[in-house]
């Protein structure tokens, strides 16, 4: 499978199956609808604001990428839903890795 963030590569990788076209977000070795195969492409790291919502560790958006899928990731405080969104990538003192982070983008 094509290396991402979990692996401490600082991306996202959406995966599209070959037989049905459905596209998801967390890597599988085949499509979890029709069981076809897979091919994955890296996010290009910008889309649009679903919701965003304050935890104890930060603030988490959930954001609709433009290749199609929907994934969650620490982001500014200041995002709100509705805007455009870049990808970045950031390591916080309880993580093992660099973890998605997104920003507003600035055009
Ligand atoms: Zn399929």
């Amino acid at each position: 499978m094509t290396t991402d963030w979990t692996d401490g590569e600082p991306r996202i990788v959406v995966s599209a199956c070959v037989d049905c076209g459905h596209r998801w977000y967390l890597r599988r070795d085949r499509c979890p609808r029709c069981a076809g195969a897979v091919t994955t492409t890296i996010s290009a790291g910008r889309g649009a604001v679903v919701a965003t919502t304050a935890g104890a560790q930060g603030a988490i958006a959930l954001v609709d990428l433009a290749e199609g899928v929907r994934v969650l990731g620490r982001c500014d405080p200041a995002l709100r839903p509705g805007v455009p969104a870049v990808l970045t990538f950031r390591a916080g003192t309880d993580d093992p890795v660099a973890v998605p982070y997104f920003e507003a983008e600035h055009s």
